[in-house]
């Protein structure tokens, strides 16, 4: 036995090593291939198994024949029937390097005396599997298990699309009347997140990634369930239970058939054939399309290896434009003679090699559960991790988003954590790793009062998800949030006042809350060691930073921004851009907005009723009230500013714009009524003064018609913001 070694010279702490590392690995194999539960993330497995390669190249007589490095990963469940394949399944050996690629690519060239083309594919992250056709009928169906024996799927298949039950008759030549073909049973990226929303509301653990959901999925016993339900039905005690039962087992069924129907498959080999001959695997890839088979469109043929680099790093970059989850690329020797002469390992072929991209999913310590107070009070908890490296970042915090969401997550703390990072993406807590808890780990307790400053929290609705801090005046996280919002981006950017800026400006008092910083005078901020710097020589007292400088001259430019802009910058929950610019377009100003109703609000293209009261409410608040006239005193643009230059010829008119109308865009038009004081409305009601239609016309102009409102064609508009309303209704024939 190979732990035994340290007779033959191997010392015993690499025996050790080794006999820690198999044990590691092939209890990871089962949780991974036959309870499509891993333990741990791939990432740390492709770790165990590159140092067990290494020490067995380091000392070979650690090598027995038991060795993981010379199996293929599963092993077939006893659930299943087990099928043998005609012909050995192999997995891949691994890439992950520049070099390493280099690496193959020499031996490869050593091996056959020349640069063959290579065939350039995807790495798809599913779960590999046979079907065998015999006379064009799926004959059988299985997962590859040890490479030999693998599990009988086939009753399945008949429920899965994408995989056909009989091939077409290729249009030159026969049928084969044999053929065996593997590829990649997979979940379409889309259809993986909607599997795992329905583990969660189930109270069922998500799935670590698409590769366990297409696993899952497949290895069911749809045929168990089917036999279940049957006996089920037929019994002749159907009570209440008896219903309620078959009701449970029909809905099961259901999902397991609708599940396996949304799998995919790409063929990307070929095992035993009879019936035809290819001499290029890519020529076999022509062929199975041919017969109708799912191959796919993605594949290259490379004849350089610069060609090969190029479509690894095309991909590298490009991982998330395919329907499917990639882990990487497989580069195969395209000639099938060439296969032949490099031959293949115990384990996998020479003739190919899987180029691995980073990971995405990683395997984390979640140390803590925090929450953070944002600027509309809402309370969200977040995961605190041991800081992990995941696509390319390193991650140490996620957002958990609510209590509830913790809870469907089933996280505890001090639990070990899949996360996930696809791309830009934010970071995802997947789900726990249950099976190594020790007890230690405890459940999250949303906190009741506010960490900030001690309020009560609790849901702003019945209903509501969020937790809320109700000391929107004073919480000082709220403030910060909220003066660090006013300078964002989106809202009155204000480059230079970041989050740091923000809380000294709180922390020093020259700001109570957002309202005073449109009055601050240079002299304020110099009263703030932040903002200040010790005096060079000849200079009388300390001085304002360049930083401190800019801001300042930055936040009195911010008082002119539109009028869209100051809207959002004032926190009104809901309020985003898009609402904030039809706002500003329909009533022109910050006072029309504060004295309009809730309906006159909902009436706005782009503000329903739930804007339009959160709106209305915000307005009815003294606090907010008293920010705003701080802001006017501080010469904050309170007006669109095209309103400021017309004179408002069309103050109180309420127009509805429906239709299109030429030289005007939806936008210009509104903005044309708003620049003359008028407000445009969404929708036709008796507060309604004037319809203009456009061309196609729609609903509103049969609304208008029912409630006698005058309707005026281009004409009309023109006379409008020509001459005014009286001018417009004289154009009415
Ligand atoms: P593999 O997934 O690295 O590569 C071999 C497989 O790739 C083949 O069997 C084939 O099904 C598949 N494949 C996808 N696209 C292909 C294509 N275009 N051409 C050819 N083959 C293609 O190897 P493996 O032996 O199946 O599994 C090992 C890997 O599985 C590890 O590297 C690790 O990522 C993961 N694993 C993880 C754990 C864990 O605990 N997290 C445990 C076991 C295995």
């Amino acid at each position: 036995m190979a732990g035994d070694a340290s007779d033959s010279g191997v010392p015993r702490a690499k025996s050790a090593r080794w006999i820690e590392l198999a044990a590691a690995i092939n209890s990871a194999r089962t949780a991974y291939y036959q309870h499509d539960k891993p333990t741990l993330s791939d990432d740390e497995y492709d770790s165990y198994f590159r140092e067990l390669l290494t020490l067995e190249l380091d000392w070979p007589q650690l090598q027995s024949g038991d060795s993981p490095t010379l199996s293929v990963g599963g092993r077939s469940s006893e659930m299943f029937n087990p099928v043998e394949h005609l012909q050995r399944m192999y997995s891949l050996d691994n890439a992950f390097t520049s070099d390493e690629l280099a690496g193959w690519l020499s031996r490869v060239e050593r091996g056959i005396n020349q640069v063959p083309e290579f065939l350039c594919e995807l790495k798809i992250d599913g779960l590999a599997v046979d079907a065998v056709y015999v006379d064009g009928q799926l004959h059988s169906l299985a997962t590859r298990g040890d490479g030999r024996v693998g599990e009988d799927v086939t009753y399945n298949a008949h429920f899965i699309p994408a995989i056909p039950a009989a091939l077409r008759p290729p249009k030159k030549g026969s049928m084969p009347s044999l053929l065996e073909v593997r590829g990649e049973v997979f979940l379409p990226i889309a259809t993986f997140s909607q599997i795992n929303e329905e583990q969660l509301a189930q109270g069922l653990s998500p799935y670590a990634n698409p590769r366990n959901a297409a696993a899952g999925t497949l290895r069911q016993r749809v045929d168990r369930r089917q036999d279940e339900l049957r006996l089920a039905e037929q019994s002749p005690t159907t009570g209440e239970r008896g219903v309620a039962k078959i009701a449970r087992l029909r809905a099961e069924l259901d999902l397991s058939i609708s599940r396996l129907s949304g799998l995919g498959l790409t063929v990307h080999g070929i095992g035993v054939v009879e019936g035809f001959e290819i001499t290029r695997q890519s020529q076999g890839y022509e062929f199975l399309k041919a017969l109708g088979l799912p191959v796919s469109n993605l594949a290259r043929v490379e004849n350089s290896v610069e060609g090969v680099r190029e479509f690894i790093d095309y991909f590298g970059e490009h991982r998330h434009d395919v329907e499917h989850e990639i882990d990487g690329v497989v580069i195969k020797v395209d000639d099938l003679s060439l296969q032949v002469q490099l031959g293949e390992t115990a384990r996998a072929p020479r003739w190919a090699i899987a180029y691995k991209y980073p990971p995405e999913v990683v395997r984390t310590r979640l140390l803590d559960i925090q929450v953070n107070v944002g600027r509309t009070g809402r309370v969200t908890p977040f995961a605190v991790m041991e800081p992990v490296k995941v696509a390319g970042s390193t991650v140490s915090m996620a957002t958990l988003h609510n209590a509830f969401e913790v809870e469907r997550k089933g996280v505890l703390i001090g639990d070990m954590v899949f996360l996930r990072k696809a791309g830009d993406v934010i970071p995802e807590v997947l789900g726990p790793v249950v099976e190594v808890r020790d007890g230690s780990e405890r459940p999250f307790v949303m906190p009741t009062k506010c960490p900030a400053c001690g309020a009560k929290l609790g849901p702003a609705t019945e209903g509501d998800k969020d937790y809320r801090c109700p000391n929107a005046r004073s919480c000082p996280a709220q403030l910060r949030e909220r003066l660090s919002h006013v300078a964002s981006r989106g809202a009155l950017d204000i480059e230079g006042l970041g989050e740091k800026a923000a809380y000294a400006l709180l922390d020093c008092g020259i700001v109570e809350d957002e309202g005073d910083l449109f009055s601050l005078a240079e002299a304020d901020l110099l009263t703030c060691e932040f903002f200040r710097r010790e005096p060079a020589k000849g200079e009388d007292g300390p001085q304002l930073t360049e930083n401190a400088k800019s801001m300042w001259a930055q936040v009195q430019s911010a008082k002119v921004r539109p009028l869209w802009r100051v809207l959002v910058a004032l926190s009104i929950r809901h309020v985003g851009p898009t609402a904030a610019q039809s706002l500003a377009r329909a009533f022109g100003s910050i006072d029309a907005i504060a004295a309009a109703d809730v309906t006159e609000l909902a009436e706005v293209d782009g503000v329903g009723e739930k804007i339009a009261v959160s709106v209305h409410e915000w307005f009815r608040e003294p606090w907010h009230q008293m920010v705003i006239t701080k802001w006017r005193a501080g010469g904050v643009q309170l007006v669109e500013q095209v309103a400021e230059s017309r004179s408002a010829e069309l103050a109180g008119l309420v127009v509805v714009i429906t239709g299109s109308l030429a030289g005007y865009t939806r936008d210009s038009a509104a903005a044309a009524v708003t620049g003359r004081g008028g407000k445009v409305a969404g929708s036709v009601s008796a507060k309604t003064s004037l319809v203009v239609a456009g061309e196609n016309a729609g609903s509103k102009f049969d609304k208008a018609v029912a409630l006698g409102i005058p309707v005026v064609g281009p004409a009309g508009f023109a006379a409008l913001l020509e001459k005014g309303l009286d001018a417009a209704l004289t154009t009415i024939k």
